[in-house]
């Protein structure tokens, strides 16, 4: 397999839309070839952002049941936010 190959399947690696024979000869070229396996890592890098995002900028511990509620609440009131930051919201608008 050439490394011209291989970069036209990644895409289809990590989408798993390939078989696993045909993935498992990709990855396979990734261990052989530092190049394509960095064109690999660098592709994951991205699609884990993309299914990351929106991301929330704060801690799991912000999300306890009830604080979001509460967040905004305080909003409507304009009252000031506990921990001194201003409530990032802007993800909402994709729900
Ligand atoms: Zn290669």
């Amino acid at each position: 397999m050439t490394c011209e190959l291989v970069r036209q399947m990644l895409d289809g690696v990590i989408d798993r839309e390939f078989s696993l024979e045909l993935r498992n000869a990709v990855i396979e070229h990734t261990e052989t070839c530092a190049d394509c396996a960095a064109e690999l890592d660098a592709l994951r890098h991205t699609v884990n952002l993309l299914r990351m995002a929106p991301t929330p900028e704060h801690p799991p511990e912000w999300w306890i049941e009830g604080t979001f509620e509460k967040i905004l609440r305080q909003q409507d009131l304009q009252a000031p936010v506990e921990h001194g930051r201003a409530p990032q919201l802007t993800f909402l608008d994709d729900k």
